[in-house]
Formats: C-alpha cells, sequence, structure tokens
C-alpha cells in the first residue's frame, strides 16, 4: 500500500546536560557535519541554553529547537515553569511533552500530559508527545492497553488539524538510558497499533501522516534498523545525541527512509 509520505524526524534529547558554551559549540560542530535535506532534526536543550542554541543556529539554520517541557498555563504565578509562550519568544517550534522521566520522577500523569500538549498547539508549537510501557506492564502484556491509553488520554478532543502538529514518541521506560533498546520489530508493532488507535478517532488519512518516533537507547549502530523499519518515522535520542557527531551519524540515517509503507 502506498501511503502519504511522512517526512522523517530526529530529535535530539539533551536532558539535563550542556552550559549555554558547550549549547553553542555542540550547534557549531553539528552545522559543520550535518546538512539535513529531507528530515527534520530537532534539538532540545535544557531551558537554560535555549537562547544560546537559538543564536548559535541563526536564522537560516536547518535545525529546529524544542523544549524538554512546558507547563499549561500561559503565564502567572507557577514558580519554576516555563510557558509554551516564552518557548515559542526563545525560538522554539517544538515541545517534547510527557517525557517518561516527567512522568516517573515529576510524577507527570496523562491529565497534565493532556493540558500540556493542549497549551502547546494553542501557541503554535507542535508537540512531541512521549508515551512508553514499563517493564513490569510489558512483562504482563499489558503493553497495548497502557500506550493506547496514554495516547487517547493525552490526546483526548484534538481536532484533526490539531492532530497533525502532533508527533508521538514510543518510548518504552525499559528501554531509556538501559542500553537495552527495543527490537525495530517491537517497535513496529506498538507503532502499528498506535496508528489504527490513531485512524480509529481521527480517520485513517490523518493517522497515516502522523509521525511515530521510537526512542530508547537508540544508537549510531542501532539508528538505521529503526529507520528501515514499517511505521517508525523518526527517533528520539538521549544518551547517543550528546555528541554532535554521533548524532550526525544518526540523523544521516534517517535521510533515506523509504517513505512507501512495506
Ligand atoms: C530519551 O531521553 O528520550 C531517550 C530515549 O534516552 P536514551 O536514548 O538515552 O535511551
Amino acid at each position: 500500500m502506498t501511503t502519504p509520505s511522512r517526512r522523517p524526524l530526529v530529535v535530539a534529547n539533551w536532558k539535563m546536560n550542556k552550559t549555554t558554551g558547550e549549547a553553542a559549540a555542540y550547534v557549531h560542530r553539528l552545522a559543520e557535519v550535518l546538512q539535513p535535506g529531507s528530515i527534520d532534526v530537532v534539538l532540545a536543550p535544557p531551558f537554560t541554553a535555549l537562547q544560546a542554541a537559538a543564536q548559535a543556529m541563526g536564522p537560516s539554520t536547518p535545525f529546529a529547537l524544542a523544549g524538554q517541557d512546558v507547563f499549561w498555563e500561559d503565564k502567572g504565578a507557577y514558580t519554576g515553569e516555563i510557558s509554551a509562550a516564552m518557548l515559542k519568544d526563545v525560538g522554539c517550534r517544538y515541545v517534547i511533552i510527557g517525557h517518561s522521566e516527567r512522568r516517573r520522577v515529576f510524577g507527570e500523569d496523562d491529565a497534565a500530559v493532556h493540558k500540556k500538549v493542549v497549551a502547546a498547539l494553542r501557541q503554535g508549537l507542535r508537540a512531541i508527545m512521549c508515551l512508553g510501557e514499563s517493564l513490569e506492564e510489558r512483562e504482563r502484556n499489558r503493553t497495548a492497553a497502557v500506550v493506547t491509553g496514554q495516547l487517547r488520554n493525552g490526546l483526548d478532543g484534538l481536532s484533526q488539524e490539531d492532530l497533525l502538529a502532533v508527533a508521538l514518541a514510543y518510548e518504552p521506560v525499559w528501554a531509556i538510558g538501559t542500553g537495552r533498546a527495543a527490537t525495530p520489530a517491537q517497535a513496529t508493532e506498538v507503532h502499528q497499533l498506535l496508528r489504527e488507535t490513531l485512524a480509529a478517532t481521527w480517520g485513517a488519512e490523518a493517522a497515516q501522516q502522523s509521525r511515530i518516533l521510537y526512542g530508547g537507547s537508540v544508537t549510531a549502530e542501532n539508528s538505521g534498523a529503526f529507520m528501515r523499519a514499517p511505521h517508525v518515522d523518526g527517533v528520539l535520542v538521549g544518551g547517543a545525541c550528546l555528541d554532535p557527531d554521533c548524532f550526525a551519524t544518526i540523523a544521516r540515517s534517517a535521510e533515506h527512509r523509504v517513505i512507501e509503507e512495506r
């Protein structure tokens, strides 16, 4: 079956790493070694390094910036929080929402994730919504129920147009930062389920246009296999993105992805 093309999306989640000077050096090096043509490349520095990264990228950069999180209110007495408008102001076009570290370490539930997605879209940001099961949930055959529940709760009430501004990132919790990546076949199985779940609410066409990324111990060695896997439209990279040369290798593996669904 031939499907509408989904432009590959490769995201570098720096987590709580890099100062302003390190961010600028990273961006300069990445621009030397990576000139993306047919993919979207997104960098997610910590909030404190967004401005430095934006300046280093310059106005004609081929890269885009993302926040690693966002709060759902636009402004006010919310000490420590950052709004979608603030992310836009500093040059972000994307924001990661519902990362498993936010869910586990900071207690974010699906309701909070949903409010954040709505707030991001309201400000014209693209949302990268993360979901994924724990090891215990996988071992108890709960993967399908967990990820489809997270999807439905996180995207509840969105219009079809809204959905096009959302990418999903399937990140099994047991694969994040462990060196134990899912297999491409495991990723495909869940991505296909997620696409079917999207289709049930928003229709087949919108589901076919939605990008679904895999994340969890992606490396320069295994990224090509993920990018060749059916229903995998990109990768969300943590540890292996911190070296710009390594991240460039991962991004290049997405350049030649076949865009027909197999
Ligand atoms: C992540 O932070 O989303 C991630 C997938 O991390 P890692 O690549 O280190 O597993």
